[in-house]
C-alpha cells in the first residue's frame, strides 16, 4: 500500500473522515492553501488507499476512452473503503479542490476525466471492488462501486441468478460508472436501464458524509427518491461507493436470430410480432443497417453474413428461455416462420450453437470498432419514440445527405428501446484520411441530427450521458425550467461545485 505520513498542519487528523472525526463543515482555522509537495503529502495522509502522483502512473486515468479529452490532476487517489472516500472528499472540500470520480473510464462523453487546470483530484474507485453479499431469496447482490460489471454477472450466475445489465464494455466498466451514467445496453427491452436494476445506494456526499441507503427493498415510499437523484448524475452530486442490485432467474437457454428486413418500418412490424409472441422471453432486438454490417465484414476477418439473401437492413433478435433449448428454438422458429410467411422477412438464420450465438452477436458488437477502423466518425446516441424511428431515419438521413453529400450514414442500435447509434462517417467525397476536413462538419451535422431528434419528441443522449460532449447542447434543448431545477439540486447538494466540476450542467 502506497501511504505516506501526514504532513504537519494541513490535512492531519481533522480530515480523516468517517473515523469519528469532526465534520469538515465545522470551523477550522488551518491554512489549507495548496503548495505542491506538502499538499500531496497531506492528501496521502487523509486516507489509507493508494495515491498516484508520477506522470507515467497517472496518465492512463487522465485520457478518456475515445482519446478525445486529456486532463490534468493533482493526483490519482485510489481509496480502499468508503471511509477512505470520506477522507479524500473532506480533504478536497477544505481546500476547494474538485473531485472527479472514475470507474472503468469507458464512458463516451468525457465525464470521467478532469479538465486541464490540474486543480482536481481524480478519485478512482478501482480498488473498491468487493462483493459484499448475495441474497438469492431476496434476488439481490450488494457490491462496491468499483466492481467490474462482468464480475457482478459472473457472481450472480454462480448463485444461479442473472444480473442482466449487458454492454460491450462489461469487462472494464464498473457498477459505479454504470449507475452514474444510467447505462443501457442490449437487454433494456426486457430489464430496463441501470436505474431500474438498482434498489439501494451507499453514497459519500459532497460534504463528506456517508448516506447509507443500501436497502434491498422493492417498495419504500418514504420521501424524495435520493437514490434516483444520484443515478445518472455522472458524479456531479456525490460519490457512489456501493449498491444493492436486482437479480433475476438465470435463463436455461438463449438463442439468437439474424433476419434481413426491407426497411426500418418492416423491422418495427417484426418487433411488434416478436413482442406479441415472445413476451418477456424477448431479451434483445437490435437494428443494423447493411452499411454498418458491411464494415464489420470488411474489418473482422472470419466474420460472415449468416443469411443468403442480402437486405438493406437487418435485425438481431435474442430470446432467453427458462425451460429448455428445444423450447427456445421452437419459439424462435415459430416467430420467424410467421414473419417469412407474411413477407416481412426475406431471409433469416437461427443460431444452432453457443458459438454461432456469439458470432451473431459479434456482428453487432464489433460495429463501433469497425467504424473506427475506417477513420473518425461523428456519433449520435439518440432516442425517439419507437413508433417514430422509421420516419426519423428517413427524414434525417435525407437532410444530412442533402447538406453533406460527402458523408455516409452508419446506423444501428437498440430498436426495441427507440435508441439509435446514429453515426456519420466520411464518404467517397472526402479525401481519405483527412480527419480535420471531416470533423469540421461535426457541429453542423450535430445540429441537423439533434434538431430532428427534438422535433420527433426524442432525447439527444439516450444512454451515454452528457459529460462534456453534450453538456452545452443539452441546455439548448432542455426547457429553462428543467435547467433551473437541475441547478437548484446541484446547489443544494454540492454548494461549492466541487463534484466533477465542469461536467453535465452548462456554465
Ligand atoms: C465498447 C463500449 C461499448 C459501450 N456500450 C454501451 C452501451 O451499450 N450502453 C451504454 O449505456 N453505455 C455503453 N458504453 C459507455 C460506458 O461503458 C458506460 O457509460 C459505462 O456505464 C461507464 O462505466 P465506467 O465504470 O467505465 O464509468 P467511467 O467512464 O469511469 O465514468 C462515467 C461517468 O460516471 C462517473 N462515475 C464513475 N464512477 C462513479 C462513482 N462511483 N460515483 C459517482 N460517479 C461515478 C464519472 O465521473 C463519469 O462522469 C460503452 C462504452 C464502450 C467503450
Amino acid at each position: 500500500m502506497d501511504t505516506g505520513s501526514t504532513a504537519s498542519g494541513a490535512g492531519g487528523a481533522g480530515v480523516r473522515g468517517g473515523r469519528g472525526v469532526s465534520d469538515a463543515s465545522t470551523a477550522d482555522t488551518t491554512d489549507y492553501r495548496l503548495d505542491g509537495q506538502a499538499a500531496i503529502e497531506s492528501l496521502r495522509g487523509a486516507f489509507s488507499g493508494r495515491l498516484l502522483t508520477e506522470p507515467q502512473d497517472t496518465a492512463p486515468y487522465l485520457l478518456d476512452y475515445r482519446k478525445r479529452w486529456r486532463g490534468a490532476a493533482m493526483a490519482v487517489a485510489m481509496p480502499d473503503s468508503t471511509e477512505d472516500v470520506v477522507g479524500i472528499v473532506r480533504w478536497c472540500r477544505q481546500r476547494q479542490v474538485g473531485v472527479v470520480p472514475q470507474g472503468g473510464n469507458t464512458g463516451l462523453t468525457g465525464g470521467s476525466v478532469p479538465d486541464r487546470s490540474g486543480r482536481s483530484v481524480l478519485l478512482s474507485l478501482a480498488r473498491m471492488n468487493r462483493i459484499r453479499s448475495v441474497d438469492p431469496l431476496n434476488n439481490t447482490i450488494t457490491v462496491e462501486a468499483g466492481c467490474v460489471l462482468q464480475r457482478v454477472q459472473e457472481t450472480a450466475a454462480e448463485a444461479g441468478r442473472l444480473f442482466p445489465l449487458s454492454l460491450a464494455a462489461q469487462g472494464t466498466c464498473t457498477i459505479g460508472g454504470n449507475l452514474s451514467t444510467n447505462a443501457g445496453g442490449v437487454q433494456v427491452i426486457r430489464f430496463g436501464n441501470a436505474r431500474e436494476l438498482c434498489l439501494g445506494l451507499e453514497v459519500v456526499t459532497a460534504t463528506g458524509e456517508i448516506w447509507d441507503g443500501l436497502k434491498g427493498l422493492r417498495k419504500d415510499n418514504t420521501g424524495y427518491d435520493l437514490r434516483d437523484l444520484f443515478i445518472g448524475a455522472e458524479g456531479t452530486l456525490g460519490i457512489i461507493t456501493a449498491a444493492v442490485l436486482k437479480l433475476f432467474p438465470l435463463p436455461v437457454a438463449k438463442v439468437a436470430a439474424l433476419a434481413g428486413v426491407t426497411s426500418p418500418q418492416a423491422a418495427l412490424q417484426l418487433l411488434e410480432l416478436a413482442q406479441n409472441r415472445l413476451g418477456s422471453s424477448l431479451t434483445a432486438f437490435e437494428l443494423i443497417s447493411s452499411d454498418a454490417l458491411a464494415l464489420v465484414l470488411k474489418h473482422f476477418p472470419g466474420s460472415r453474413l449468416p443469411v443468403e439473401t442480402p437486405s438493406t437492413w437487418y435485425v438481431l433478435v435474442e430470446l432467453s428461455d427458462l425451460d429448455s433449448d428445444q423450447h427456445a428454438n421452437e419459439a424462435m422458429e415459430n416467430l420467424l416462420s410467421a414473419a417469412l410467411e407474411t413477407g416481412l422477412v426475406p431471409d433469416a438464420a437461427v443460431s444452432a450453437s453457443i458459438d454461432q450465438f456469439r458470432q451473431f452477436w459479434a456482428l453487432r458488437e464489433n460495429i463501433s470498432e469497425a467504424q473506427s477502423a475506417e477513420g473518425k466518425n461523428i456519433k449520435h446516441d439518440i432516442s425517439v419514440p419507437i413508433s417514430r424511428i422509421p420516419d426519423f431515419i428517413e427524414q434525417t438521413d435525407a437532410e444530412i445527405q442533402a447538406a453533406h453529400p460527402e458523408t455516409r450514414m452508419i446506423v444501428f442500435g437498440h430498436l426495441g428501446d427507440g435508441n439509435l447509434h446514429y453515426n456519420v462517417s466520411p464518404g467517397p467525397g472526402l479525401p481519405p484520411g483527412d480527419d480535420d476536413a471531416f470533423l469540421a462538419l461535426e457541429g453542423p451535422i450535430n445540429r441537423i441530427a439533434h434538431d430532428a431528434v427534438v422535433r420527433f419528441g426524442g432525447s439527444i443522449s439516450a444512454e451515454h450521458g452528457l459529460g462534456i460532449l453534450r453538456r452545452d447542447e443539452s441546455a439548448r434543448y432542455k426547457q429553462p425550467v428543467e435547467v433551473a431545477m437541475m441547478r437548484a439540486i446541484k446547489q443544494a447538494l454540492d454548494p461549492q461545485g466541487l463534484m466533477n466540476p465542469g461536467k453535465y450542467l452548462p456554465d
